[in-house]
């Protein structure tokens, strides 16, 4: 693993205990399996990648270790987790290529000590193409995370945070995934593409992996003031039931400004709204997974 400075490191770990200590978060056993879940939704700008460093950083903090996988050749996941990601570093594309390792591709995040990121690049830009002829294209990510460093690595959790775009990134995660958790924008067309979403999932999960399944859905960008928003979250909750978490992340403009500190807003401002129900849904998902593992174990 590469570990570009000490400093912002330390920084952060002493950023994570600070947070710790001042909103008297609990720490939470680990659950003691690892859940793969890809962060999806082909429509831009719902929230993914907020949903994905934030709850990565949350989790963190909650004593879990999360890996975040960035597969969107923006790169904003890297930018929020502070992971170096200038064209050239080892990245998601060297890992899908096969040129690097997943030990070489590994860095650590300024989130917080228990959080770890693999970039990417805008060389990640062009591989939907240069996948079509590769052997195995699907299957990609799934084969390189394979790899005995990603067993040491000892994370309960990895996202994938996948680009707006149904095409073989995206398909990519949902192979090398066992969950998919969907956010959600409280906003005109919010359901729009769902169905085709949904579609995806049920092709992916007949012919790549039968284990995959839409296992958590998060309402992003909820402004109260709205009757809209209101309609949107009882539509989705009609809908889904269950998988819908409680906690419903508000719009809130710390969200928005946080990546420009390359911080994700648990470090920017913990005490906003925005990190507080990211640090609450983030509580709701360690909780369902000691649901599963009851649910497993008996
Ligand atoms: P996606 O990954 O689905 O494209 P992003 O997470 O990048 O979406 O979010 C799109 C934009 O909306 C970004 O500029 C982000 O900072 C902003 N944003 C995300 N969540 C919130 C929120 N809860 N409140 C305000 N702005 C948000
Ligand atoms: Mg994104």
């Amino acid at each position: 693993m590469t570990n570009y400075s000490d400093t912002p490191i330390a920084e952060a770990a002493d950023q994570a205990s600070r947070i710790i200590h001042r909103y008297g978060l609990e720490q939470f056993e680990r659950p003691g399996f690892r859940r793969t879940i890809a962060v999806a939704n082909q429509k831009g700008g719902v929230g993914k990648t907020t949903t994905a460093v934030n709850l990565a950083a949350a989790l963190g903090l909650y004593g879990m270790r999360v890996l975040v996988i960035d597969l969107d050749p923006q790169g904003n996941a890297s930018t929020a987790l502070g992971a170096e990601h200038r064209a050239g570093t080892p990245s998601s594309y060297e890992l899908m290529m096969g040129i690097n390792t997943a030990s070489e591709c590994v860095q650590q995040s300024t989130a917080g000590e228990n959080v770890f990121v693999i970039p990417a690049t805008i060389d990640l830009a062009g591989s939907e193409i240069e996948l079509v002829s590769m052997v195995a294209r699907e299957h990609r990510l799934l084969e390189a995370l394979r790899d005995d460093y990603i067993d040491e690595l000892d994370v309960d959790f990895i996202f994938i945070d996948c680009p707006p775009s149904l095409g073989l990134l995206t398909i990519n995660a949902m192979v090398a995934a066992q969950e998919i958790l969907l956010p959600i924008q409280c906003e005109y067309y919010a359901l729009e593409g769902v169905g085709q979403l949904l579609n995806n999932i049920k092709l992916i999960k007949s012919h790549l992996n039968k284990n995959l399944h839409l296992s958590t859905i998060i309402l992003t960008m909820f402004d109260g003031r709205t009757r809209l928003a209101d309609q949107v979250e009882d539509e989705v909750r009609n809908h889904f039931g269950d998988i819908v978490l409680d906690t419903v992340i508000p719009r809130s403009v710390k969200v928005s400004e946080a990546p420009g500190f390359s911080q994700t807003v648990i470090q920017f401002d913990p005490g906003s709204a925005g990190s507080k129900t990211y640090l609450e849904a983030a509580k709701e998902i360690i909780i369902r997974s000691g649901e599963m593992e009851e649910a497993n174990n008996g």
